[in-house]
């Protein structure tokens, strides 16, 4: 199974929580990236190198960290990949991965939230430094007055508003998902793989609907 969805649509978020349900892992593309480079392995290596030069991993490294995941034996009841494919090119490679490991993908799930929204759920987090708490000036505010944390009356650090969050930076990561990777949700409605999820709502929700569509 595939999650889908625009940066700050919790894609990453209902996959996990769906961890325990399923008993299927989560296999996150950052995460395997930084596993194998710890572990050394010649992918690892490989991958290393590029981003030692601040270079992008290429597609064929990915992939292939991804087949070498693929084969690990929690993996035999099923997976749920967050954060691959990003690309059409990334799409195709990732079907014929597939078909030669015998692993068919089942499902893709969209989690759809309005541009809009994810603008003003990402612009508006803060976090600290100290304790790495995440809030957010609406939706998640901290227990005492802005800006500081108050993580358990023990953290009095000044809440930081991260490059990440702010608004170039955000408008420019979802000009770059609506031109490079919203074509999958075509290229995986044309499949009939496609689930789309109303993402605009609490966490809670989506992951119910979640278990009921997958239980
Ligand atoms: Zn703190």
């Amino acid at each position: 199974m595939i999650f889908l969805g625009a940066p700050g649509s919790g894609k990453g978020t209902q996959a996990q929580a769906l961890v325990p349900n399923l008993g299927i892992p989560q296999i996150s593309t950052g995460d395997i990236l930084r596993a194998a480079v710890k572990a050394e392995t010649p992918l690892g290596l490989e991958a290393k190198a590029f981003m030692n030069r601040g270079a992008l991993v290429p597609d064929e490294v990915v992939i292939g960290l991804i087949q070498d995941r693929l084969v690990e034996p929690d993996v035999s009841g099923g997976w749920m990949l967050d954060g691959f494919p990003r690309t059409t090119v990334q799409a195709e490679a990732l079907d014929q991965l597939l078909e030669k490991l015998g692993q068919p993908l089942e499902a893709v799930v969209l989690i759809n939230v309005p541009e809009a929204k994810l603008v003003e759920r990402l612009t508006g987090r803060r976090t600290c430094m100290t304790c790495k708490r995440v809030f957010h000036v609406l939706f998640n505010p901290p227990p005492t007055t802005i800006p500081f944390c108050d993580d358990h009356a023990d953290c009095p650090s000044e809440l930081v508003h991260r490059p990440d969050d702010s608004l170039d930076v955000v408008i420019q990561r979802q000009a770059v998902y609506r031109d490079q990777t919203e074509p999958l949700i075509s290229y995986y409605e044309q499949q009939h793989k496609l689930h789309s999820i109303d993402g605009d709502r609490p966490a809670e929700a989506i992951t119910g609907e979640l278990k009921a569509f997958l239980g």
